[in-house]
């Protein structure tokens, strides 16, 4: 069953498109931009989040457990790290969208 797009926009160029995403190992959404070519990451899904959480709370939980739940805790701060910085990164271009041939626009005023 093919995914359907999603509006998205590019972090390095501030396209608005319409994306199929795919989603990462550590399960972050990526793209690659129709114009700039740039592989932008999108952040976690809310399912993500709570599960990496929950697998970091497990951790304290089992004062630095063993085996599989240290991975699962490492894992989590990691992901959740890196998505702060995506999230950050989506929510300014996503503030500064602009439609293919805007740019070329405004320099001729
Ligand atoms: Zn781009």
């Amino acid at each position: 069953m093919a995914k359907k797009p999603k509006r998205v926009v590019c972090t390095a160029c501030n396209l608005g498109q319409d994306q199929v995403l795919k989603q990462t190992f550590l399960g972050f959404y990526t793209f690659q931009c129709e114009e700039c070519g740039e592989k932008v990451q999108y952040p976690l899904s809310a399912t993500y989040v709570a599960i990496y959480a929950l697998s970091i709370l497990s951790l304290f939980g089992l004062f630095f457990g063993r085996g599989a739940c240290g991975v699962l805790a490492v894992g989590g701060v990691v992901a959740l790290a890196l998505d702060v910085g995506i999230r950050r990164r989506v929510k300014a271009a996503e503030a500064h969208e602009r439609t293919r041939g805007e740019v070329i626009a405004e320099t001729f005023e």
